[in-house]
């Protein structure tokens, strides 16, 4: 044997063995994976069947032993460049067919079944005999029509893998990059030894492709365990593809972002896939133009936030943050957008309509009691006075019935008006009933609640409502009440006091301000 043909063998058995450690290798691990290790083993196992074949039909010494593993070779040779165009599908996102694997395998399946019986047909080899200048294992060929087609066919799958990969460069980031340009070379080491033998630079009469197996395997395994992404993505479309009206973000266990969905980009219309690969906290201070407000560390996540869009709108999210975990193991971080613009201000409405009165706008009974109470035993413990006002429109039923309902609801946003002109802020001024109102005022003295409760009724004696029917004047009658610094005294009792006061002023003839005393009102 010659130190060429010894070398050969050496690289060819390296294939063999490197290829099959690969293959057993991904198969062990291939819970780590996903669904595309399948495609990796397979297209492993059919590289090594051809790899060690090859290697036994460079040992075989006589034409019956090179026929025979030349048709082992043939169980995997034809098979593994389409298997490697679908590992590299399926890396990529794209969609396979069960059709499409089918018609991708039939030439080579047609392949195998010719050259098994080739010397019935010759229609794959028209000649294989042993070189008569070189001897065994060295071949002699003529080639056969079939052999073009499945020679265009390789030649077809390794190159349209190649452009796939080569398709992703632009969106893929640097930091994938690396793994991109593997990929690629492992599909041109096989394109551009096969084109060397073709021109006829190797040795003729064996075949040098599996002697360089080797290196693109090895490619493809740097590739598969240095990219998250191979990991990550199927487990990542999945929920994406879920939970579509979502806004979904992808990242990786170093919190590079890796992808996103289309929602996503609807939300934060910066969000661009040459962000992919950059660093979170980077994407999101773009985006927002602040910090992402969350700590991305915190696992089960789930948090409101509001962000102002390009047109300014508010926008209210829920963000809710999970794992990515695949085999028990953490590869990276889920973050979702939920858009709950809409039914916060459905929340804020709702809020509103049981807190105000919807004719005035002012605070309503329920609200008044609620805040009122408060603020009414924080006081009890402080040396504040506090007093309260209420007050009743004289006469209302007469506006109703002269003028009606409708002019007499003017006249109550009116009067509530009115009354608020007369307001600084700090009060708590609330409708109590039909045309009653109530005012809460910390810090005032019944002289002071009584000075502010005759600004009022003669602001508003003195300011009619002017409507299209006419000029009506209105008056209002107010009894005042200021709390005891008596512990047991409540909120009830004082507000009692105040409406004896309001029916004393009712009963001295209408438009006056009474203040209750004890004597007086007993
Ligand atoms: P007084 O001086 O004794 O207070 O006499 P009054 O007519 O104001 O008192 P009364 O309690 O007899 O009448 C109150 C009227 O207020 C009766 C009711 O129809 C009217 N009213 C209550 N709520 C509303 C409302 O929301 N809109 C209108 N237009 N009227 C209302
Ligand atoms: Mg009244
Ligand atoms: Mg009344």
């Amino acid at each position: 044997m010659n130190s060429d043909l010894t070398a050969n063998i050496t690289l060819v058995c390296t294939s063999s063995v490197l290829n099959l450690y690969l293959c057993i290798y991904v198969f062990v691990k291939r819970f780590n994976y996903t669904k595309i290790a399948n495609l990796f083993i397979l297209y492993t196992a059919f590289t090594s069947v051809y790899c060690i074949a090859s290697a036994f039909g460079l040992l075989s010494t006589n034409l019956e032993q090179i026929q025979f593993w030349t048709i082992v070779q043939y169980i995997g040779m034809p098979f593994s460049p389409p298997l490697g165009l679908l590992f590299i599908m399926q890396y990529l996102g794209m969609k396979i067919t069960k059709k499409g694997c089918v018609a991708l395998l039939l030439i080579p399946f047609i392949s195998l079944i010719l050259v098994a019986t080739n010397n019935f047909h010759h229609l794959y080899y028209r000649v294989f005999e042993i070189d008569p200048a070189l001897g065994a294992p060295y071949v002699h060929l003529e080639l056969g029509i079939w052999y073009m087609i499945q020679g265009v066919f390789t030649f077809a799958s390794m190159f349209v893998a190649f452009l796939l990969v080569l398709s992703r460069w632009k969106e893929t980031a640097r930091a994938y990059r690396l793994q991109l340009i593997a990929l690629m070379c492992g599909q041109l080491v096989p394109i551009i030894t096969a084109f060397i033998y073709l021109i006829g630079v190797t040795p003729p009469g064996i075949d040098p492709v599996p002697m360089v197996l080797w290196l693109s395997s090895l490619l493809y395994l740097w590739s598969i365990s240095s990219s998250r992404m191979f990991t990550i993505m199927p487990v990542a479309k999945d929920v994406i593809f879920n939970s579509i009206n979502d806004g979904v973000i992808v990242l990786d266990e170093s919190n590079r972002l890796i992808e996103f969905n289309q929602a996503c980009q609807s939300m934060f219309p910066k969000l661009h896939k040459s962000m992919f690969g950059m660093d979170f906290a980077k994407v999101w201070l773009e985006l927002s133009g602040n910090a992402f407000p969350f700590d991305l560390k915190k696992t089960a996540f789930n948090q409101e936030l509001q962000l102002r869009a390009a047109n300014h709108s508010e926008n209210t999210y829920q963000v809710r943050m999970s794992p990515l975990q695949h085999v028990n193991t953490n590869k990276g971080l889920l973050i979702i957008f939920t858009d709950i613009t809409d039914l916060k201000r459905l929340q804020v409405q709702l809020e509103y309509q049981a807190f105000y009165d919807e004719l005035t706008q002012i605070y309503n009974r329920r609200a008044f009691f609620q805040k009122c109470n408060q603020e009414f035993t924080e006081l009890k413990n402080t040396s504040l006075a506090f007093s309260v006002i209420l007050m009743d429109i004289d006469y209302f039923k007469r506006v109703n019935d002269t003028y009606g309902h409708f002019v007499g609801d003017q006249l109550l946003q009116h009067v509530v008006n009115m009354c608020r002109a007369q307001l600084n802020k700090g009060e708590l001024f609330a409708r109590y009933g039909g045309e009653e109102f109530v005012l809460a005022l910390k810090g005032y003295t019944v002289l002071e609640a009584e000075v502010l409760a005759n600004q009022i009724r003669s602001h508003v004696e003195t300011n009619p409502l002017i409507t299209n029917g006419g000029i009506i004047s209105v008056t209002l009658s107010l009894g005042v009440a200021e709390a005891t610094k008596e512990k047991e005294e409540t909120l009830y009792q004082l507000l009692n006091k105040a409406d004896k006061a309001l029916y004393s002023a009712k009963q001295e003839g209408r438009n006056q301000v009474y203040v209750y005393t004890a004597e007086r009102n007993v």
